[in-house]
């Protein structure tokens, strides 16, 4: 199957062989006929799919065929609205845009927050055909005037799950609300929960349903690894992996904006460059890390994981999960930075004695049970016990977890890393040779 035989436009073919892509991946292959036969869409595809192309490429094709005439004002309408829900994932999914529509006259334009508003005001003055916002910022511009949507013709909600999770609901209802009702929509979602089943039943009309790779279910093609060690010893793990394997590109979360600044500072001490991507930073701040880490300039890149939604880095070789995730949910989106779109990548995860509830609630979700590992020289002291954990970010669909009530999970380990599957006393090297080193002993 080629990008021309599922019907794009030659100006859209050249441009997307020029981007290197021979063949479309499973998700564009199966979406791209849907949203150019005008239907809705309902598609379950995560970050690393090639679900961006999957919805671009046909919304150019679409939006080419027909000119549509300036207003009395001479300004162009929005035709197409893309709505995500972090600013990175915006301005990539914008940058894809203008990528893949290069030969084509159609104007896009990014607009979110945390920048000044003013170039955006003035940009949009100009009108464009294709834009892409972040719910918040997109309403600041429609309660100042300035946006006009009636015109739109396309709607598309990508990552909806973690919209909704981020509680822009009512925002994206308002925006809705702005929208002409003759459209189509198209509805991106890694995940299908409840509420986003009804949500999509209230939003799409009788929508094509396109799903790639099992709900929640991690790529095949990275190699997901767990590494138990000492609350207070990971960060020394990690400076270790990180020098022994000459790693040069990677990206470790932890859970809160706090613990990445903090593991910034650290691993400046240990000489590694770093920089943190979290909420509390200005956008400024964000995407210079961002572009220095997509460059190769910048070496690890420790994010939270709102910051690190949808962000898109080829090939990324190495994905450190520093502190699991309380939401299983987000540990699939974390590995799901690495091993994209053909390439392998490997998810190392530091676990300590607090973490095991964390981790049988992952090895549930993914509906498999992860290598376990002991790294000799940082073998976990087996008389630890758990501490409560403060969570960074609490989703909607889960329980709450932390404070007191981690004592309680905490006290009843899980029944895939319960203290007796852990060495009682430090042990043998186990596993992987190339990560084991003789360096240290605790002891
Ligand atoms: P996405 O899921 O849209 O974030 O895309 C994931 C990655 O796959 C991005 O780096 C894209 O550039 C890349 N990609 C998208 N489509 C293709 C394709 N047909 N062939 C190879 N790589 C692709």
């Amino acid at each position: 199957m080629s990008f021309s035989a599922l019907g794009l436009s030659d100006q859209i073919v050249r441009a997307v062989t020029a981007r290197g892509y021979t063949e479309p991946t499973p998700i564009q292959s199966r979406a791209i006929p849907v949203v150019l036969s005008g239907q809705d869409l309902l598609a379950g595809a995560q970050t690393g799919t090639g679900k961006t192309a999957g919805f671009t490429l046909p919304i150019l094709h679409l939006l080419s065929n027909k000119i549509v005439k300036r207003s009395p004002t001479g300004k162009i309408p929005i035709r197409a609205l893309i709505l995500t829900p972090t600013r990175e994932l915006a301005a990539q999914v914008e940058e894809s845009v203008r990528m893949y529509g290069r030969h084509l006259p159609l104007q896009s334009m990014v607009i979110y927050g945390g920048v000044n508003i003013n170039p955006q005001i003035n940009r949009l003055r100009g009108g464009v055909e294709i834009l892409v916002a972040t719910p918040g910022r997109l309403l600041d511009h429609v309660q100042q005037g300035r946006l006009d949507l009636s015109k739109v013709e396309i709607l598309v909600l990508d990552e909806a799950d973690r919209m909704l999770d981020m509680g822009f609901i009512r925002d994206i209802r308002r925006i809705l609300a702005l929208l002409p009702k003759e459209r189509q929509n198209l509805l991106f979602s890694a995940t299908f929960s409840n509420e986003i089943k009804s949500f999509a039943s209230t939003l799409l009309n009788q929508p094509v349903l396109v799903e790639v790779a099992g709900q929640n279910a991690t790529a095949d093609l990275v190699t997901q690894r767990i590494f138990h060690v000492d609350r207070d010893r990971k960060r020394e793990l990690l400076t270790h992996l990180i020098k022994t394997h000459s790693w040069y590109q990677v990206l470790v979360f932890t859970r809160t904006k706090h613990g990445a600044d903090r593991l910034v500072k650290q691993l400046h001490q240990d000489d590694i460059v770093a920089m943190a991507i979290h909420g509390n930073k200005s956008q400024a701040a964000r995407t210079r890390a961002l572009g220095k880490f997509k460059d190769g300039s910048l070496q690890v890149l420790v994010a939270t994981d709102i910051a690190a939604r949808g962000l898109d880095i080829s090939e990324l070789p190495h994905v450190v999960n520093y502190e699991l995730p309380n939401v299983p949910e987000d540990y699939v989106h974390r590995i799901g930075r690495t091993g994209r779109a053909g390439s392998s990548g490997e998810a190392i995860s530091l676990v300590c004695v607090d973490e095991r509830k964390f981790l049988s609630d992952i090895e549930k979700l993914i509906k498999r049970s992860l290598p376990q590992e002991i790294i000799t020289g940082f073998e976990p002291d087996p008389r630890a016990k758990p501490e409560p954990i403060q969570v960074g970010r609490q989703s909607k669909h889960q329980p709450r977890r932390g404070g007191n009530s981690d004592r309680n999970y905490a006290g009843k380990p899980s029944s895939v890393a319960t203290p007796s599957k852990l060495p009682s006393k430090p042990q043998k090297p186990q596993l992987n040779k190339s990560i084991i080193t003789k360096s240290r002993n605790p002891n």
